[in-house]
C-alpha cells in the first residue's frame, strides 16, 4: 500500500521488465531486482536505527541508486527527504536539522555529514541478504518532505502524503497519451525535485515502464543517449528543449527518432523552441504547470491534446482551479470545463491561481502550517488568466511584479518580447531601485551564438511592442543566466 505499493505491484506484474537503466554506466535493474534491492536497503536503514515516521535524507543524483534508496526508505516506513547532492555542507546541515533527519543515504557514506547524523550507502547488489522488513504506510502518512528550490525565498519543507502523491499519479493517468507500459522515459532532471520524482520515476513505476536515468544533461550527449536507448518519452524542462533546439534540425531528427512524446514544466517554454522542435521533427512538446505543494502537476496541454504556445493547458481531471482576486477574498472564477459560458465570461481576467484536489500537500514541515484552507483550496503565488477556450496562461509570480510609477510590469511579458529577437538566446527582467519611478525595468540578455546585438536594438524592439513604462531602462549583456536545478530563472540572484 502507499507509494511503496507501486513497486510491489510492478514487481509482481512485470518481474523481468527493465525498471531503471542508467545511460552513463549502462547499469540497470528489472522490476524484480529493484524490489529486491529496495528490500535490502530497507534492512540497512532499520539497522541504522530508522523506524516508521523517521526522516531519511536522500542525497543522490538521478540514478539507479536513487530509485533503490527511495523505495528502500519507504519500505522501512521512513519519510523521504530528497536533497541535492550539490548542496554545500552548511546548507545541508540546516536542511538536516530542520527536517530532523538522522540518517542520510549517499554514495560516500560519511561525506559532509554533521555530528549525530550517520551515512548509509545505497545497495548496489540486489542479491544481498534479504531482510523481511516491511513497514507499510499509506493515506495521510507523510511519504516525502520536499524542500522547494527557494527561488523566491527561504526553502520550505512541503509535506507530501502517500495520498497526495498517489492522487496526482491517478490524475495524470486520467489524461490520454501519457506514459504506457512499453515506454522508455528519459529523466535527466533531478529526482530530488518532485517533478522528476512524481510524473517522472513514480509514473513509470505505476505503469511498469522503463526509466532511463541520466545524472547530467548535456544536449549533444543526451540526444545520443535518446537514440542509443530507444527513448520514447521525455520528461523535461524548458532549458533542455532550448539546448536541444540549438543543435539544429538534423541533430533533432536523428536524436529524437524513437521519441513519441515530450513534456515540459517548471518554467515557461518559449514558443520559439516549441516551433523549432515541431518544424524539425513533427513532434510537439506538451507544456504542464505544477508546483511542489500540488505533488506536483496541476495543468497540462495533454488534457486537450494540442499544444498551445504560451498556455499551460487545462487542469488534470480531479484537479479544480479558480482564479481569485489579489486581495484574496473572492471574485472567484470557477472553472468548469463543461460550462463554456462561464469560462468565456471569465476570459482574460487575471487572478491568483487557486487549486483544490486530493493531490494537495499537508502543510509545511513540521507543524503543517499554511496548508490548504478550510474548504480545501491552496492559493499559489502565480498570477494567470483563462483564454476563451478555457486554457490557462501564466502571467508571472505575484512576487516578481515590478512597479514603475505605480504601473504593474510582469517580467515574463518583457522577457518574451525580448526573446522574439532572433539574436537573443535568453532574457531575464528584474526591477531595480530608481529614484524617480520607484522601480525601473532592467533586462539581462544572453545573445544567441555568434549574433551581434546592441542595447539600443533591444530597447527599440521593446518600445515597438510594449507600453512605455515596460520598456527596459537598463540592458546588460551576459554570457549565461543563473538557473535552478529544474531550469528556473533565479531572479532573486539577478536582483
Ligand atoms: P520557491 O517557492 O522556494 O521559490 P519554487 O517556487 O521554485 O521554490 P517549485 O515547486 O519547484 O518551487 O516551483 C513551482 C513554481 O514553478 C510555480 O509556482 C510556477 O511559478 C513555476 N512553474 C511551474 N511550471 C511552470 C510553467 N509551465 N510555466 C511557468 N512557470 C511554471
Amino acid at each position: 500500500s502507499g507509494v511503496g505499493g507501486l513497486l510491489t505491484r510492478a514487481a509482481a506484474t512485470w518481474p523481468e521488465h527493465p525498471a531503471v537503466r542508467e545511460t552513463g554506466t549502462g547499469r540497470g535493474l528489472s522490476y524484480h531486482e529493484l524490489a529486491a534491492a529496495a528490500q535490502v536497503q530497507a534492512g540497512r536503514l532499520v539497522e541504522a536505527g530508522v523506524g516508521p515516521g523517521d526522516r531519511v535524507g536522500l542525497r543522490l543524483p538521478t540514478s539507479v541508486d536513487f530509485a533503490v534508496a527511495f523505495f528502500g526508505a519507504l519500505r522501512a516506513g521512513a519519510v523521504v527527504v530528497p536533497l541535492s547532492p550539490q548542496v554545500p555542507g552548511p546548507e545541508l546541515g540546516k536542511l538536516l536539522e530542520h527536517s530532523g533527519a538522522k540518517v542520510v543515504v549517499q554514495r560516500d557514506a560519511d561525506a559532509d555529514l554533521p555530528d549525530g547524523v550517520s551515512g548509509v550507502t545505497p545497495v548496489t547488489d540486489p542479491d544481498g541478504v534479504v531482510e523481511s522488513v516491511e513497514h507499510t504506510r499509506s493515506g495521510e502518512d507523510i511519504a516525502v518532505i520536499s524542500y522547494t528550490s527557494g527561488t523566491t525565498g527561504p526553502p520550505r519543507g512541503v509535506m507530501l502524503s502517500h495520498r497526495a502523491l498517489l492522487a496526482n499519479l491517478d490524475q495524470i493517468s486520467g489524461v490520454e497519451g501519457v506514459l504506457e507500459h512499453d515506454d522508455r522515459v528519459l529523466i535527466t532532471i533531478p529526482l530530488f525535485h518532485v517533478y522528476g520524482l512524481g510524473p517522472g520515476l513514480l509514473q513509470a513505476v505505476a505503469v511498469g515502464a522503463t526509466a532511463v536515468l541520466s545524472e547530467r544533461f548535456e544536449a549533444q550527449r543526451t540526444l545520443d543517449d535518446c537514440a542509443e536507448h530507444g527513448v520514447t518519452s521525455i520528461t523535461g524542462v524548458p532549458t533542455m528543449y532550448g539546448e536541444f533546439a540549438a543543435l539544429g534540425a538534423d541533430e533533432l531528427r536523428r536524436g529524437l527518432a524513437t521519441v513519441r512524446r515530450m513534456t515540459s514544466g517548471a518554467a515557461p517554454l518559449h514558443p520559439k523552441v516549441l516551433t523549432a522542435i515541431r518544424e524539425a521533427t513533427g513532434l510537439d512538446v506538451y507544456e504542464g504547470y505544477g508546483l511542489t505543494e500540488c505533488a506536483p502537476v496541476v495543468t497540462s496541454t495533454l488534457v486537450t491534446g494540442y499544444p498551445k504556445p504560451g498556455s499551460v493547458g487545462r487542469p488534470l481531471p480531479g484537479v479544480e482551479l479558480r482564479l481569485v482576486d489579489s486581495d484574496g477574498t473572492d471574485q472567484a472564477v470557477p472553472l468548469d470545463p463543461d460550462d463554456v459560458g462561464d469560462v468565456f465570461e471569465a476570459a482574460g481576467e487575471t487572478g491568483l491561481v487557486s487549486i483544490r484536489g486530493a493531490n494537495l500537500f499537508s502543510g509545511y514541515w513540521p507543524d503543517g502550517g499554511h496548508g490548504p484552507d478550510a474548504e480545501g483550496w491552496f492559493r499559489t503565488g502565480d498570477v494567470g488568466y483563462l483564454d476563451v477556450d478555457g486554457d490557462l496562461h501564466l502571467v508571472d509570480r505575484a512576487n516578481d511584479l515590478i512597479i514603475v510609477n505605480g504601473f504593474n510590469v510582469f517580467p515574463r511579458e518583457v522577457e518574451e518580447v525580448i526573446g522574439q529577437l532572433p539574436e537573443v538566446a535568453e532574457a531575464a527582467v528584474v526591477g531595480v531601485v530608481d529614484e524617480r519611478s520607484g522601480e525601473a525595468v532592467k533586462a539581462f540578455v544572453v545573445p544567441a551564438a555568434g549574433a551581434a546585438l546592441s542595447e539600443q536594438q533591444v530597447v527599440d524592439h521593446c518600445a515597438a511592442h510594449l507600453a512605455g513604462y515596460k520598456v527596459p531602462h537598463l540592458v546588460e549583456f551576459a554570457e549565461s543566466l543563473p538557473h535552478s536545478a529544474t531550469g528556473k530563472l533565479r531572479r532573486l540572484r539577478l536582483r
